[in-house]
């Protein structure tokens, strides 16, 4: 089918779709989720053949897509019509879907973006169109499959299957009426500027440099298990992975040596086998991208602690940089398995180097003391705070960055209402 046929659908479904009840809608996405666990095997292939993520973290991928779709099957309907006092006989808030919604999605968690995304859009009563990464094709067919098969009406969810430079006609198309982008800032102001221009609203969840910030009264074994596993998971291709560990100094040499310990237990291998905990990158390309920002940062003053070794295409012995505030590399994000340390003198000094980014997407802060974690939390400028723990996304929880990390919120039941329009009905 051509993409103005698909759009056409997606309209004419949209029509008949937002007036099927609230829970009519949950009762599919109840199917949609025992699907994607029962499959979650199947998928999981998908997943890692098509962009390398290790098998064991693609099946989590699709099991952690089933709990979040559960968690909107069961979700109370918050967006029934508001009643508010005033002196008319009617005064209501109405949340209507505002219809057609197209989705731009990265390749780094092909099914968890994508649904994240989808799933509160459609239950709200909007239709959706995907434009997946190009070499995620597969996901996003298998995804409408799963749609399909749950009992959606065709048209509620369609793949595009097209590259970006279509993404210009498809957004300025007067069907669509809406975007949310996950990917890189410069992917995100582009969609963003043709969502502007077009008057449509959008949602943004672009890159991170996320701080990781080690006190010294942290657990430092638990520390270290969480940072090296935030930063080289998925190989460390995760917007809200730990980029920056910033490590006060009078426990840098207790604390360097088990982190370390930690972070060489990642080692590259075959995806496909179910005990491999990092593989290749997703593209050569990506991998070229990171060995040039590594050697950027080094030309820049940054000290090798391990270095990061290409071993084929896309394969890297992760590496570890020391970086002092100041290198030109702090303001570019680090798509990969590589990290950097910094030193902080004090919780003040912490804070101005995690701050001191243009990003500001997920902090991790290690510290037992109540009174400085509540000073992280009152005071870094980030989309979320996690306290003794590592960042990660629930279904339960808001999710969305500040600064160039973005706008909008996902998850959670925020992210109902990022694609309905509100209207007021008043009178007598
Ligand atoms: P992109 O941001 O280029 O890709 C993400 C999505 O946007 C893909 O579907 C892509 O399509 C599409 N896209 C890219 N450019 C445009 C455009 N001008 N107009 C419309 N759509 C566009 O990410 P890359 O794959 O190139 O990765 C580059 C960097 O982006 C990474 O190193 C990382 O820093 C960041 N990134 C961040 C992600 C996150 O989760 N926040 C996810 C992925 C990347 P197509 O595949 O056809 O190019």
């Amino acid at each position: 089918m051509n993409i103005e046929r698909k759009l056409n659908k997606a309209q004419k479904t949209f029509k008949t779709w937002k007036a099927v009840p609230f829970k009519e809608k949950q009762q599919a996405l109840k199917k949609l989720a025992k699907l994607l666990d029962d499959e979650s095997e199947k998928l999981g292939k998908v997943i890692t053949k098509e962009m390398n993520k290790p098998i064991s973290q693609s099946i989590a991928e699709i099991k952690k897509c089933a709990l979040m779709v559960r968690y909107y099957a069961e979700a109370e309907n918050i967006l029934q019509p508001e009643k508010i006092k005033t002196e008319f006989r009617v005064s209501e808030i109405h949340y209507v879907p505002k219809g057609v919604i197209l989705g731009v999605m990265p390749w780094n968690f092909p099914f968890w973006q994508v649904l994240r995304f989808a799933v509160p859009a459609i239950l709200a009563g909007n239709t959706v169109v995907l434009k997946h990464a190009s070499i995620c094709f597969g996901s996003g067919n298998e995804i409408e499959k799963l749609f399909l098969k749950a009992g959606f009406p065709k048209g509620v969810f369609q793949n595009l299957e097209i590259g970006h430079a279509e993404v210009k006609t498809v957004l300025e198309n007067p069907i669509v009426q809406g975007v949310s982008l996950t990917g890189s800032e410069k992917a995100g102001a582009e969609v963003a500027s043709i969502a502007g221009k077009n008057i449509k609203k959008s949602l943004l969840e672009l890159g991170g440099s996320d701080g990781f910030i080690v006190l010294d009264d942290a657990d430092f074994q638990k520390a270290a298990e969480a940072g090296a596993s935030s930063r080289l998971l998925n190989c460390g291709q995760a917007c809200n992975a730990a980029k920056r560990f910033i490590i006060q100094k009078n426990v840098e040499k207790e604390f360097m040596p088990v982190f370390v310990k930690e972070y060489q237990k990642f080692v590259a291998g075959d995806p496909l086998k179910k005990k491999t905990n990092m593989a290749g990158m997703a593209r050569a390309d990506l991998a070229d991208d990171l060995e040039k920002q590594y050697n950027k940062a080094l030309k820049n003053g940054a000290e090798i602690i391990l270095p990061l070794e290409r071993i084929s295409d896309n394969e890297f012995v992760p590496g570890l940089i020391k970086v002092k505030a100041g290198n030109p590399i702090l303001q570019e994000e680090l798509f990969g398995p590589l990290g950097m340390v910094m030193i902080a003198k004090d919780d003040e000094h912490a804070l101005k180097l995690a701050n001191d980014i243009p990003f500001g997407l997920s902090d991790s802060v290690w510290t037992k003391d109540k009174k400085r974690q509540q000073f992280f939390i009152e005071n870094l400028e980030s989309g979320s705070v996690s306290i003794n723990k590592g960042s990660s996304s629930d279904p339960r929880l808001p999710f969305g960055g500040a600064k160039s990390s973005g706008y909008g919120t996902e998850l959670s039941m925020v992210a109902l209402k990022e694609f309905v329009n509100v209207k007021t009905v008043v009178g007598n």
